[in-house]
């Protein structure tokens, strides 16, 4: 069983050293439990938080311990009645090739329906924090704009899909003129526009002409201020992620902008809201029937970025947060 471990707390952002591939032995599934081989591991930002030791909405990885991630695995012995060798379900493994589990919380994966590894992506948790982030606290009305970053990503990229699906313009921002491309030419978003090209504030206002209604935040930093002063009254802006600050040691020393957001949310009356996707494990059902409805119809599309092997999982999750991804980033562990 090769597992890789958190061997150091990142500082800034993560180095090969702080990572650590180790043996050991494959664990013996105990009464009511299943052994499980990984499959597909997923890869998503939210781990540098949980290699950090600051106190967040979840438990940071000890050192030692294997990195937490949700994977797709195979049964490959099983003493639970509800599976059967040769099943094929979700799990929090973490980095590893096997794991046991009592299988709660676990997921059956019909590889009749779809891919198994989308389990992870668009029929998955990053597709459910779209869908449920958007439709909950973004709600966009037919008529209006959608603005979106990390948008080539599995969130941004249904975040996009369904506001069009809503009626609603979408207009990504990306790194990179591939990425905008992919953008607009494949998944039908109405811009897109690339964050690291020097006239970014004006590419974006020029791709607004109607303001921003919606702006579903992923990264915050330069992004979100290009985007304040194209806000509209009443814009609604769900607070997913903000991964361009997730490597950040300190705040940085800009001015405050404290004072200036406060005021645009009285005057503009903003909504902004932080969420977590689990606030709306209710959905869940909805979510899975509905995004696999219009996936099953062609009206969504998704696309994956595929490493394989489980010991190439601490560079590609390294290169994630900074955009080396194109597509949901997922492991083929075997
Ligand atoms: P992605 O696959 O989109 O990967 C992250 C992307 O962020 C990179 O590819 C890069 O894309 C972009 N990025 C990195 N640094 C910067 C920067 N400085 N400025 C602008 N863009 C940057 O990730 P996901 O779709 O899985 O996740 C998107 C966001 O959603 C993350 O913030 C994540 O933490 C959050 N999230 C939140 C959840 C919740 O429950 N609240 C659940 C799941 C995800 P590019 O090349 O385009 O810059």
């Amino acid at each position: 069983n090769r597992r890789i471990v958190l061997a150091a707390r990142p500082h800034g952002e993560p180095t090969p050293d702080d990572f650590r591939l180790e043996e050991a032995p494959v664990p013996e599934p105990g009464p009511g439990e299943i052994l499980l081989r990984t499959r597909w591991l997923s890869l998503d930002p939210y781990m540098r938080g949980r290699m950090s030791a600051a106190k967040s909405y979840a438990a940071s990885v000890e050192i030692g311990a294997p990195i937490t991630a949700e994977t797709v695995g195979e049964v490959v012995a099983s003493n639970n009645p509800a599976f059967k060798p040769g099943d094929l379900v979700t799990a929090f493994a973490g980095w590893q090739d096997y794991c046991v589990t009592d299988g709660k919380g676990s997921r059956r994966v019909d590889p009749a329906v779809a891919p198994p590894s989308t389990a992870l992506g668009v029929l998955g948790m990053p597709g459910m924090t779209a869908y449920t982030g958007l439709l909950n606290i973004g709600r966009p009305k037919a008529g209006e704009t959608v603005a979106v970053a990390a948008a080539s990503g599995p969130v941004g990229s249904l975040v996009g899909q369904i506001a069009r699906l809503k009626g609603a313009r979408a207009v990504g921002i990306a790194g990179g003129p591939d990425k905008c491309r992919y953008l607009t030419e494949e998944l039908g978003f109405d811009a897109a526009v690339d964050h690291r090209a020097a006239d970014f504030p004006d590419a974006l206002a020029a791709a607004c002409p109607g303001g921003i209604d919606v702006y579903f935040e992923n990264v915050g930093g330069a992004v979100f201020d290009a985007v304040m002063p194209l806000l509209n009254d009443f814009a609604r802006i769900p607070v997913c992620g903000l991964v361009s600050a997730y490597n950040a040691t300190e705040v940085p020393p800009d001015p405050d902008r404290l004072p200036a957001l406060m005021r645009m949310t009285l005057t503009k009356r903003l909504h902004i809201q932080g969420f977590i996707v689990w606030d709306f494990a209710s959905q869940a059902q909805a979510f899975r029937e509905e995004v696999g409805g219009w996936l099953k119809a062609g009206r969504v599309r998704y696309r994956e970025d595929v490493v394989e092997g489980l010991e190439r999982a601490p560079e590609a999750f390294i290169g994630l947060l900074k955009g080396r991804n194109f597509g949901k980033l997922v492991v083929r562990v075997s």
